[in-house]
Formats: C-alpha cells, sequence, structure tokens
C-alpha cells in the first residue's frame, strides 16, 4: 500500500492537489463472483476484506446502491466500546474493541481511536447498586470496568451539573471505551478490500435474489444479474426489506435514530458521558463540537431525518447535565434508520436459504461491532456455519427463546 513522505505531500500540496493516485477502483461488476456482500458500510466492507485476508478469497463484491458509507456506518457518533453485561454479547464485542485497538496499524490507515473512557452516570442509590451490579458482572467477562464516586466525577468533569432535577451520585467506566473517527473506518476497510482485488461496486442496488432448490445462487442488481454461491446481506436499517426479497421475516422494527452536534468550543468535555436517566449521551469532537445523542425516535420509519420531539428531548436532557450548553447553537442534525430486534442484539450468520448470511439487526449500536462483524461473518461465508463467537446471534434464537437481553446494556444504548 502507498505511503508518502512528507517531502511528497508538500509536493502534492504546491501542485494544487492534482493527480493523486485514485484511493478506490471503479469497477463495473462481473457477472459471476465466489462471494457476492450486499451493502458498503463497515459490516460489508470489513466482511470483504477479511474474506480476502484471512480465506485467500479472490472473487469478491462489494455492491452499494449509493457511495460507501453513507448509511449508519457514515451517521453514527462514534462510540466504540465493550462493557456489555451477558457473555456472548461480551466476548463479541470485546474482540472488536481489541481489533479496533490495533485497527489503524492492520490498515494502514489512522482511525483517530480516542480511548477517553466512557461514564455511565448514576443518578439515585438504587442506580448506583445496579451499576454495582453490572460492573462486577463485565469484570467477571474479563472486560475492564470499574465505579467512580461523586467526587472521582467531580475531578473528571468539572463541568457537570451535580445538583439538578437528577442529581449526580456517581457512576462506572470502561476506560478503554471511547471514539473512533467513522469516516476513516469506512474508508481504511474499503481501500485494504480494494487492494486485495476486491471490487466495490458503487451505483448498483440489488433487487432480488437468485435461489434454485432453496440454494442462494445469485442477485439481482440494477446493473444487471450476478450469479455467486455465496452472499451475504449487510445492509444496516433495510435488512428486513431486503430479506423479504428473499423469502425471510426478520423480527425487526426500523426507526430513525438521531444526533446533532453544536458550534465548536474549547475543550469542556473530557470523556463520553451517558445517562439512562435523563437518556442522553453526550462527547466532544476533535474540533470541538458537542455531540449529542439519545435514543430512538418513537415511530417507524424509513426517512433518513428524525422528528422534533425527539431532538428537543435530546437538547433538554443535555442541558440539566452541563447548564452551560444552553447557550450554545445547534449547528446541524442528522438521522440513521436502525433495524431494532426484540432483545437488541444483531443477527448474525445462516439463514433458511443455504448460501444466504445475514448481518444485521445492528440496531443503535453496530458501529463498535464492525471490526469483529467482519472477521466473524468471514469465517462464517468461508467455512458455511457460524463463527464459535456469534453461534448465540442467530435467527434461530427467536424462534427458540433464547434471547441476549442486552436492552439495558447502557440504558441509551450505543
Ligand atoms: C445517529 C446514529 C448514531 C449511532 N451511534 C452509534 C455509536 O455511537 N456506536 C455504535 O456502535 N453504533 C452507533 N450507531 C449504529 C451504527 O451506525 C450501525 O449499527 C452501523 O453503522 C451499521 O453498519 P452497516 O455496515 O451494517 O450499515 P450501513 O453503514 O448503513 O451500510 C449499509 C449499506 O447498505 C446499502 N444498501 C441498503 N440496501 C441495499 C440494496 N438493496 N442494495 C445495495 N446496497 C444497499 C446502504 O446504502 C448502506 O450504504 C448509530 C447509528 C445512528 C443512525
Amino acid at each position: 500500500m502507498r505511503r508518502y513522505s512528507f517531502p511528497a505531500l508538500v509536493l502534492h500540496a504546491l501542485r494544487g492537489h492534482q493527480h493523486w493516485p485514485r484511493v478506490l477502483r471503479s469497477p463495473d461488476p462481473r457477472p459471476v463472483y465466489d462471494a457476492v456482500i450486499i451493502g458498503g458500510g463497515g459490516h460489508g466492507l470489513a466482511t470483504a476484506y477479511f474474506l480476502a485476508k484471512q480465506h485467500g478469497m479472490r472473487r469478491i463484491a462489494v455492491l452499494e446502491k449509493g457511495a460507501i458509507g453513507l448509511g449508519n456506518s457514515g451517521r453514527n457518533t462514534q462510540v466504540v466500546r465493550s462493557d456489555y453485561y451477558h457473555l456472548p454479547s461480551s466476548k463479541f464485542f470485546e474482540r472488536s474493541l481489541q481489533l479496533y485497538e490495533s485497527l489503524s496499524r492492520e490498515l494502514n490507515y489512522n482511525i483517530m481511536l480516542s480511548q477517553r473512557g466512557k461514564i455511565n452516570l448514576a443518578h439515585s442509590p438504587h442506580e448506583m447498586e445496579m451499576q454495582r451490579r453490572t460492573t462486577n458482572a463485565i469484570r467477571m467477562n474479563g472486560v475492564d470496568a470499574e465505579m467512580l464516586s461523586v467526587e472521582d466525577l467531580r475531578r473528571l468533569e468539572p463541568a457537570l451539573n451535580f445538583n439538578g432535577r437528577y442529581p449526580i451520585e456517581g457512576g462506572s467506566v470502561q476506560w478503554r471505551g471511547g471514539l473512533a473517527r467513522h469516516d476513516a473506518v469506512v474508508w481504511a476497510f474499503a481501500r485494504a478490500a480494494g487492494a486485495l482485488g476486491v471490487d466495490i461496486v458503487q451505483g448498483c442496488e440489488v433487487t432480488g435474489f437468485l435461489i434454485e432448490n432453496g440454494r442462494a445462487t445469485g442477485v439481482e442488481t440494477t446493473r444487471g444479474r450476478i450469479a455467486a454461491p455465496r452472499v451475504c446481506m449487510a445492509v444496516a436499517g433495510h435488512s428486513s426489506v431486503l430479506a423479504r426479497k428473499a423469502g425471510i421475516s426478520l423480527p425487526i422494527n426500523s426507526m430513525a435514530l438521531q444526533a446533532m452536534v453544536t458550534e465548536p468550543v474549547k475543550p469542556m468535555l473530557n470523556h463520553l458521558l451517558m445517562s439512562a436517566v435523563v437518556h442522553v449521551y453526550v462527547s466532544q469532537s476533535d474540533r470541538g463540537e458537542i455531540v449529542l445523542g439519545g435514543g430512538a425516535d418513537i415511530y417507524h420509519s424509513y426517512a433518513q431525518r428524525g422528528g422534533l420531539p425527539a431532538m428537543e428531548t435530546i437538547a433538554q436532557a443535555a442541558v440539566e447535565l452541563y447548564p452551560s450548553l444552553g447557550r450554545l447553537r445547534l449547528m446541524r442534525q442528522w438521522a440513521g434508520i436502525v433495524d431494532i430486534t426484540p432483545d437488541t442484539s444483531p443477527i448474525m450468520g445462516l439463514t433458511p436459504v443455504q448460501g444466504l448470511y445475514i448481518s444485521g439487526g445492528w440496531g443503535t449500536g453496530g458501529y463498535k461491532a464492525i471490526p469483529a462483524g467482519g472477521e466473524t461473518m468471514a469465517w462464517t461465508i468461508a467455512n458455511d456455519r457460524p463463527h464459535e463467537l456469534i453461534t448465540d446471534f442467530g435467527l434461530g434464537r427467536f424462534a427458540e427463546g433464547a434471547l441476549v437481553d442486552e436492552g439495558a446494556a447502557s440504558g441509551v444504548a450505543h
């Protein structure tokens, strides 16, 4: 992969940034592939990368109906963490965080990982007790977590409002939790997959599946028919829409999840903070903007906008925690469509159609899962059975009642 020396970068700048080599090829789709991945978000691209890198598969296509990274992978609030309660989630998300910790080196692309600590606030003695129990469980899973007293929090986040309507009693923290730059993660996987020969075909929507005797043999697209013995759906907010075209019904609710940023200010917020009681999470971007998010809008939608009521609730909650934010103007607001399952855990693995795989149901928290999602789905596709880290996340669990209920993973579950 090409690396630029400092003088070479200066030379490009003096040339007016012309004649840069293309970062990505722009191939036309071929009629046949060994594997087709639908969706050019983080999960689709990471799956293609690991298929090529770890399983030596060469004829792989990622088919994206728009442009890569313009779905949820480019719309999220960048939270990465692994402080999950149940063992299957804990093992899976911890693997993902470990991969994030070495991802810049692995992909030769700075993903701007900032492990600044992710703090859950507790607003009552009851909540402190529940966080103590959760922290214990997380530590017993082998993941870092610890309790914080109110004095710790005064030292760590002096601008917090400790004596508001919901006084702060303390909290818990995962110090390895934090943020990573979302566009960088998408482009890093895209560039690395492209360099291994993966065809990333943009502007190519999958409109149907070719299925013979219960086995996937390819896809119908807006750019023609493509044959492939392995097909994987990684389309986040449209999983149930696409799966229905293969005759599969998914237990999913699709809703808008929104986020927003204020105008930039000097550094005032040192960590990533979440409050399940006032229902908001806040961080400060490298540009100085305060990034705000909360729960999903409470109605079904495929419009990537989000409504005013959720926006107002999130802004109010942020001002409850940090009254000084009330003087800032909101600069931007946006939303993505999130597919939420009954237990808020993902759906990963095989489907009732042979050779058709799914990575979906990521709800509000699939960004942190991109590296491990890609790695385990690639293994699953290559071996036609679920990777050991995802056996609990199969579609069959809804019929069996073996749910992995992570609804309380953080209250505002990101
Ligand atoms: C506002 C917001 C904040 C969030 N914050 C966080 C966070 O802080 N931390 C976290 O872990 N997660 C967060 N998430 C969730 C996270 O962003 C997603 O779970 C994750 O990005 C899903 O990745 P993906 O690759 O599966 O989907 P996407 O990035 O959405 O990619 C799917 C792609 O599939 C394409 N596609 C759809 N249908 C077709 C078709 N028929 N043919 C071809 N292509 C198709 C779409 O165009 C899209 O590009 C947030 C989400 C939102 C909306």
